[in-house]
């Protein structure tokens, strides 16, 4: 193989770290030459960038589960693209492929960095991002792996129309869940969930307080709750849940963007009586394990039509903050995505 000539790639940058909400002064839009590729390397096209809430969380400057954005330096997220140049004998001009190189138009690296991945006929390469990607294995691993949902539960999601708790909702049905209720925000998020992704009952939490819509909606109490959102929420579940309850803890998207630490939840004591168990959990730390297991099943449901999905694809990567953004205040349906 001989190495490509080099080529332009335009990436995001971070600025500025946010306090609160971020702001579009905290990132810019850079153009780079790439070097000629070396011995082992591809250089990658993007067709699509993912946007996820968790990279708010690498914004900061705090130690958690990933270390946080570097100032001034590329972003990096989910992102799927077709190899245009290769040094490695593993990935071919023309493979499909999904890597962490996000948040740029032209990637390049190593080739242990990217994975091929099929293409689905009928389907745009976004999938990857999404229903067959990880925010689907989040679903499937947290709802059945971590909350070990049972047929017959009643099973309660927030963030019931996003990316996550769409299909946490749907597999749950599948799965054969005796009542599935989610919130979300908005009447037309609402409608969406009891009439496209068969949840029994749903509701929207600005209409009031979510202790009282959730009860309303969970007479004989829940016994699984897919937590998305944190705080409010939270304390609500563990107010309607039955004794055995389980919940994982998948992101407390409510409190992403506070200030403060949260009110909630205050009703803490209660684990305890009820035999209660609440886990938090990190998709990759199941990957290994049981991302055949996910890939097949939920795989099988697309390809009958028994799953469904949406997506928000916002167009262009200069529009990238702009996704990410509107992300985080609710704009999206299903997962949002930026065509590059
Ligand atoms: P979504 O597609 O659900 O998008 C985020 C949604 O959050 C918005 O559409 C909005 O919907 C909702 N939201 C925003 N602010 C609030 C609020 N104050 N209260 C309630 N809902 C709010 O994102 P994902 O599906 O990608 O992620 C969902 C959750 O899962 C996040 O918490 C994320 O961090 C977590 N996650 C965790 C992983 C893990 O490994 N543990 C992996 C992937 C995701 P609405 O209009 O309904 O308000």
């Amino acid at each position: 193989t001989s190495p490509a000539p080099t080529a332009v790639s335009h990436h995001w940058e971070l600025v500025s770290r946010p306090s609160g909400w971020p702001v579009p002064e905290d990132f810019r839009l850079v153009e780079v030459e790439l070097p000629a590729l070396a011995e082992g390397e591809v250089r990658v096209a993007n067709a699509f960038v993912s946007v996820d809430p968790y990279m708010r969380g690498r914004m900061n400057d705090t130690k958690s589960y990933t270390p946080p954005f570097g100032l001034g330096e590329p972003l990096t997220g989910g992102a799927v693209g077709r190899v245009v140049a290769s040094r490695t004998p593993d990935l071919a001009v023309g493979d499909l492929v999904s890597h962490d190189r996000g948040w740029r138009d032209v990637a390049q690296g190593p080739a242990a960095g990217f994975r091929r991945v099929e293409e689905v006929a009928g389907l745009p390469s976004s999938v990857h991002l999404g229903v067959l990607g990880m925010t689907s294995m989040t679903a499937w691993v947290g709802l059945l792996v971590v909350a070990r949902m049972q047929p017959g539960d009643t099973v309660f999601v927030s963030g019931a129309a996003g990316a996550v708790g769409s299909v946490v909702g749907q597999i749950a049905r599948l799965r054969g869940a005796g009542r599935v209720i989610g919130s979300a925000g908005s009447a037309a998020k609402v409608a969406l969930l009891t009439e496209r992704y068969g949840f029994d009952a749903a509701f929207d939490y600005h209409d009031g307080p979510v202790v009282e819509q959730l009860a309303a909606a969970a007479p004989d109490g829940i016994d699984v709750y897919f937590d998305n959102v944190g705080g409010e929420h939270l304390e609500a579940a563990v107010e309607v849940f039955n004794r055995g309850g389980r919940a994982a803890l998948c992101g407390a998207i409510s409190v992403y963007n506070a200030t403060e630490p949260p009110p909630g939840p205050r009703n803490l004591f209660q684990v305890v009586g009820k035999g209660l168990t609440l886990q938090g959990f990190i998709v990759s730390w199941y990957a290994q394990e049981h991302g055949a297991a996910f890939a097949e099943e939920v795989g099988g449901w697309l390809r009958s039509g028994e799953l469904t999905y949406d997506e928000t694809v916002v167009q262009g990567l200069d529009r990238t903050v702009e996704a990410f953004l509107g992300m985080l205040r609710g704009e999206n349906t299903g997962k949002m995505v930026v065509a590059v």
